[in-house]
This record gives C-alpha cells, sequence and structure tokens, in this order.
C-alpha cells in the first residue's frame, strides 16, 4: 500500500485493478511537472494571461466597519469563467497534454466544471466529453449550452439519483476503457490519490497570493482563513500555505441544507461517517446500510454527499475545523454583501460569507479574517429569483 496516497485513515485507492497503473502515470508524470521549471512557467503564464490572475485580496471597508473586524476577500470570483475551478483545470489539462493525451474526460453536477474543463480544453485543443446526470443536466440548460458552445459534448447519465455522484461514477467507469488516449480530469479535491494532492497543488495559488498579500497589508498572518466545502477544492486551496502557521484558525463551511436535523443538507463533516466513493476513503453522508445519501443545498455546487480526504484528516487531527450553515443564512448573507460592497457572490462563497458575520463577533477590531470569495453569483441569478420571490426554499 502506498503509504502517500493516505493522509491518516483517509483517501487511497479504491478503484478497479485497470485503473492502479493508470493512476500511477499520473502520478509519476504529476510530480516531475510540478519539479520542473518549464511546466511551473507555463502553468504560470495561463493563469496570468488567460485566468487574469493574481486575483485581489480586497479589504472589504463596509462590513468590516459593520461586524467590528477586519474582513479580506480573496477574489477567486474575478477569474475567467467566474469562480476557482479554472486554476485547477488548467493544470491538469497541462499535465495531460505533456503526457500525450489527446482527450479528456470531466464530470459535473451543477456545470461549473464542466465549463471550466470545457474552456480549458478549447484553449489546448483537447476533445472533451462531459458526464452529466440527467437531472443536473435539466435543471442547468445554461450551463449545458455553455459547454456545447466551447464543442465539449455533454453525456447524460442516467442511472441512480441522475445526479453528480452517478456521473462521477459513469466518468471513473469511462476512463478505466480509454486511458490509452483519455485524462481524466476531476473537479475538486476527491478522487483516488494522486487527485486531492494535485488538486491541492494547483488550488494552493490562492492561499500562496493571499498569504503574501495579507502580509503587504498587516504585517502579519490573519488570525482567521475561511472558505465553503463542497469536495473541498477552494477550501483545500485557501488553507494550504497556512496550514504550517499554527497561529492561523482554519475554517471550512458546509452547507445545512434546509438544517442539519431536518436530514436536507450536504454536512458530511457534521454527520457523515467514514466510507468509501469516487475511489477514496473519507466522511460520507449514507444511512445505516452504508448507502451513499443524497446531498442538499440550495447551492448545486455544495450538493455533494462527502468531502476530500486531506479534509477529513485536518478535521480527525485538530488542525482545521468545519461548520455549517443553512439555506437561509446564506442566502442572507448574498443580499447583504451585494447592498453593502456591490458584489454577488456565489450562492457557495455565501456559505462561508454566512460564518464570516458570525465568527466575526467573536473577533476584536484589531483582527482579522481572510474569507475565499471562490465564485461571483451570476450563474445563481435565477436561483435566487425564486428564492426571493419565496418559491422552493421556504423554510
Ligand atoms: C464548485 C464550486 C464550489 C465547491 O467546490 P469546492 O471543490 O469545495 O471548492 C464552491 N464555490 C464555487 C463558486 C464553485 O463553483
Amino acid at each position: 500500500m502506498n503509504k502517500q496516497a493516505y493522509y491518516g485513515e483517509f483517501g487511497g485507492q479504491y478503484v478497479s485493478e485497470s485503473l492502479m497503473n493508470t493512476l500511477a502515470e499520473v502520478d509519476a508524470a504529476f510530480e516531475e511537472a510540478i519539479h520542473d521549471p518549464k511546466f511551473l512557467e507555463e502553468y504560470h503564464y495561463y493563469l496570468r494571461q488567460y485566468v487574469g490572475r493574481e486575483t485581489p485580496l480586497y479589504f472589504a471597508e463596509r462590513i468590516s466597519a459593520k461586524y467590528g473586524t477586519k474582513i479580506y476577500l480573496k477574489r477567486e470570483d474575478l477569474n475567467h469563467t467566474g469562480a476557482h475551478k479554472i486554476n485547477n483545470v488548467i493544470g491538469q489539462i497541462l499535465l495531460a497534454k505533456r503526457m500525450g493525451k489527446t482527450k479528456v474526460i470531466a464530470e459535473t453536477g451543477a456545470g461549473q466544471h464542466g465549463v471550466a474543463t470545457a474552456t480549458g480544453a478549447a484553449l489546448f485543443n483537447m476533445e472533451c466529453t462531459v458526464y452529466m446526470g440527467k437531472e443536473d443536466i435539466q435543471r442547468q440548460a445554461l450551463n449545458v449550452m455553455r459547454m456545447e458552445m466551447l464543442g465539449a459534448k455533454v453525456v447524460s447519465v442516467e442511472s441512480g439519483s441522475n445526479t453528480l455522484k452517478d456521473a462521477t461514477n459513469e466518468a471513473i467507469r469511462t476512463w478505466a476503457k480509454t486511458a490509452e488516449d483519455t485524462f481524466y480530469v476531476i473537479g475538486s479535491a476527491v478522487g483516488p490519490y494522486p487527485y486531492p494532492k494535485m488538486v491541492k497543488e494547483f488550488q494552493a495559488v490562492i492561499s500562496r497570493e493571499a498569504r503574501r498579500q495579507h502580509m503587504e497589508a498587516e504585517g502579519r498572518n490573519p488570525d482567521v482563513v475561511m472558505a465553503c466545502v463542497g469536495g473541498g477544492s477552494n477550501s483545500i486551496g485557501m488553507f494550504a500555505d497556512f496550514i504550517d502557521q499554527p497561529e492561523v484558525e482554519l475554517i471550512g463551511v458546509e452547507a445545512a441544507g434546509k438544517g442539519i436535523e431536518t436530514g436536507e443538507h450536504a454536512s458530511a463533516m457534521a454527520l457523515g461517517k467514514p466510507g468509501v466513493l469516487h475511489g477514496m476513503k473519507s466522511y460520507l453522508l449514507q444511512d445505516e446500510d452504508g448507502n451513499v445519501q443524497l446531498a442538499h443545498s440550495i447551492s448545486a455546487g455544495l450538493d455533494y454527499p462527502g468531502v476530500g480526504p486531506e479534509h477529513a484528516y485536518l478535521r480527525d487531527s485538530g488542525r482545521a475545523k468545519y461548520v455549517a450553515v443553512t439555506d437561509t443564512e446564506a442566502m442572507d448573507a448574498l443580499m447583504e454583501l451585494t447592498q453593502l460592497e456591490g458584489i454577488i457572490p456565489a450562492i457557495e462563497s455565501a456559505h462561508a460569507m454566512a460564518y464570516a458575520f458570525q465568527k466575526a463577533k467573536e473577533m476584536t477590531p484589531e483582527q482579522s479574517m481572510v474569507v475565499c470569495l471562490s465564485g461571483r453569483g451570476d450563474k445563481d441569478v435565477n436561483t435566487i429569483s425564486d428564492y426571493l420571490a419565496g418559491k422552493g426554499y421556504l423554510n
């Protein structure tokens, strides 16, 4: 057993025998690439010239004044395609090219990772197929249209619950048959090793920039660093360079949906138990027989029944703390950020904001907090409008 593949008891490679070699090849290629200055130069070239990095660390004046502590926002919403996901996609597709692959596949739930992958595939001239649950295809018509415009083929997955969990299973199955010319671009810090490690490395640019930017602004580390947690990619990227800075408190915010007690939530950390899904061992929402349960959140991007294995480890080791906020709390925070700062956040990111406002109440005016604003809210305007009209998400 490859010890490196584990974070404490979590992680690993729970895949069919036929994929073990493929994963070993990906790992070897990745380790070589990230120690090759030419690869890093290319990766950072595209982050700068195409994605638009670095993103600002914005001091949010009005919410800071209102909540009585310094609140800085890491503006991942300003990236090309509107969220952090493109950081990881650029890295993985450059790796795929380096390995001589000509095709990429991806899974998507809300469609955000599908759009980011289709974008990278267009940029680097790769054939792209995106697996998406039938249910999600209907719910996310706009993102399906975007992917098709970008030249990707969207495959409807009709099994199980017809959502992300099933699309991911299908993508893994397809990869096992096509790995010779195909690279699987995973969209969060999940999946079999080495994916959680790769995704963390490609998202770590968030904390690398933020730590330096905060140092320039305040001359020290922030007291608190916070991010929302779906599978855990923007949060692990936001935590990465702070993990070995013990004075910095790390907080991950999951979706409590309609409330943890209702059973309709997406909080794998609050109520999940260790189990195996999508090639990894981690905390998962499951019933008493170990069947994976459907997650619920008003935000499609947090609607995942598991969490990345490094987060499971950070939680058990006590280095990071995980909390959950409800749909209603997130939507209140979304409107507040919109009206006090003129920034419409993604509903995912609004979960981190909601807990930031709660946390600020126990902090002093001299202390400071960095919140990862993982994406912008343009994609969510229909959901927000239905919510405000009282349709669908009354608590
Ligand atoms: C996908 C998404 C998330 C959740 O995914 P993580 O892997 O947990 O980061 C959060 N915010 C936005 C804007 C997203 O698109």
